[in-house]
């Protein structure tokens, strides 16, 4: 399997360090708001990216984190807490907060299929983690400590910036007026591992102990934390979306490679923006579309997700509500094809001709998801596939095979109960239509209508509907 890894900027072959299996660290969601369509398009990427390992039987660990504690409003340290801030006048606990929003977030996932993470792990759940963390950075001298926080001191890790390709002069601090910065912090870059309960957290409602008092975590601890807790020192894959690269993952590299002295991560897996309507998603344009939008639209969620899968990962993808409608048409018309292939005649042994069609399609379709996942060239293998003269029975088994990657849910489209007669009428139809004897075919066809049924094409062959 390749794939772009944003640390090297090449795409590389990646070599897991246990095959077959795989660690896969995925930053998930600061449970402080609804889960949007931007978010979605990064997790069914992850998603195709573990789909795409497990059909070549690799076996995938992939660990997720709720971020549920500890991340600020401003990327430096600056503002409050977003969980603090969200659950202020709501008249609810931050831990209601954080719970709501958790379960959106997976009722979002599980409408688009996505896989859920083996672990789906909570910041919350892993202070003492952190904790440890910190006292092993402490002790080999890459913090400080002020009266505010703890920090990472990034002068003391050389090689701080490799990601972003940033260099630590060049990260200047912006200033704004009702930002608050601790006057004691070294150097705009650093970080805080430990935020104190004083002074501006004074009244921040979770906390725990510490050996700095009593307090809470920064956010980017709790990745390295927990990845390292679950997968290891060092990891095959972290993904997320492109905008954790140049603080949240730089400052996770540098944490984790400063307390092991081993590389955190082999591949680095960044996913590009969604815009709406060529604009950046916000809550003043109120173009912030979540899960509940695309329903009330009467837009089916494997839609959306079919939408998705056209356009590659690494490319921001622009969404309108006329892109989502028209993969909304071609949603039913795979359906509808599916229908038609179970609708089909029993299994006929297959040609040599045929057999190596079917092979070649099925080595196109790995070769372009192990091509820096390549899903937008999948996807057009599978509609070429479905046009193809392979016989309906071996198409349709190669379809749901495809299937396990693109997570269409095609399994699901059922076979309609129809009675014999309608079914030995269709097949007349069929056969008519092969000898390009229209005159027969119009007859049953209108003998099928008489009976209550419908007969539609699709380039898979006919389907009959009740009407
Ligand atoms: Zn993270």
């Amino acid at each position: 399997m390749k794939l772009y890894n944003s640390l090297s900027r090449k795409i590389e072959e990646l070599k897991p360090l246990k095959p077959p299996l795989v660690t896969l660290y995925a930053c998930g969601p600061t449970v402080y708001d609804y889960t949007h369509i931007g978010h979605l398009r990064t997790y069914t990427n992850i998603d195709l990216l573990r789909r795409s390992f497990e059909y070549q039987n690799f076996n995938v660990k992939h660990v997720m984190n709720i971020t549920d504690v500890g991340h600020l409003t401003g990327d430096d340290d600056s503002g409050e807490d977003k969980l603090e801030k969200k659950a202020k006048g709501s008249g609810k606990t931050v831990w209601e907060v954080a719970k709501f929003y958790a379960d959106f977030f997976e009722k979002s996932l599980k409408a688009l299929n996505v896989l859920l993470p083996k672990q789906l792990v909570k910041a919350t759940d892993h202070i003492k983690d952190m904790i440890a963390l910190i006292q092993q950075l402490q002790e080999k001298g890459f913090t400080y400590e002020t009266k505010e926080a703890v920090y990472f001191d990034t002068s003391k890790f050389s090689s701080y910036g490799k990601l972003s390709g940033q260099k630590l002069t060049e990260k200047l601090q912006q200033a704004r007026k009702e930002v608050h910065i601790d006057a004691e912090k070294k150097s705009p870059s650093d970080f805080a591992l430990w935020f104190k309960k004083q002074g501006r957290f004074a009244d921040h409602e979770m906390s725990w102990e510490s050996p700095w008092g009593e307090g809470f975590p920064g956010w980017h601890i709790e990745c390295s934390a927990m990845s390292m807790k679950y997968l290891g020192e060092t990891i095959d894959i972290h993904a997320g979306g492109i905008d954790h690269l140049p603080v949240h993952h730089e400052n996770e590299i540098a944490q984790s490679e400063a307390a092991t002295g081993k590389p955190f991560v082999k591949i680095w897996f960044h996913n590009e923006f969604l815009l709406v309507d060529g604009q950046k998603m916000s809550k003043s344009l109120n173009n912030f579309y979540t899960i509940d939008d695309v329903a009330k639209k009467k837009i089916e969620s494997m839609a959306l997700r079919l939408l998705f899968l056209q356009t590659h990962y690494r490319k921001q993808m622009n969404f309108t509500w006329e892109a989502v409608q028209a993969a909304q048409l071609a949603y039913r018309n795979l359906q509808d094809q599916i229908t038609a292939l179970r609708q089909q005649k029993e299994r006929t042994s297959l040609s040599e001709d045929k057999l190596s069609k079917v092979d070649d399609f099925r080595k196109r379709f790995v070769d372009a998801t192990s091509s820096d996942l390549q899903i937008p060239q999948a996807l057009a293998i599978m509609w070429e596939l479905l046009k193809s003269n392979v016989p309906s029975p071996d198409k349709l088994d190669l379809v749901l095979d495809f299937d396990q990657v693109l997570g269409l849910e095609l399994v699901n489209v059922k076979k309609e109960q129809l009675p014999q007669n309608i079914l030995e009428l269709q097949e007349k139809i069929n056969e008519a239509r092969k000898e390009k004897n229209f005159e027969m075919s119009d007859k049953y066809r209108k003998e099928l209508e008489d009976q209550g049924f419908i007969v539609e094409d699709t380039s898979s062959g006919t389907i009959v509907k009740k009407k």
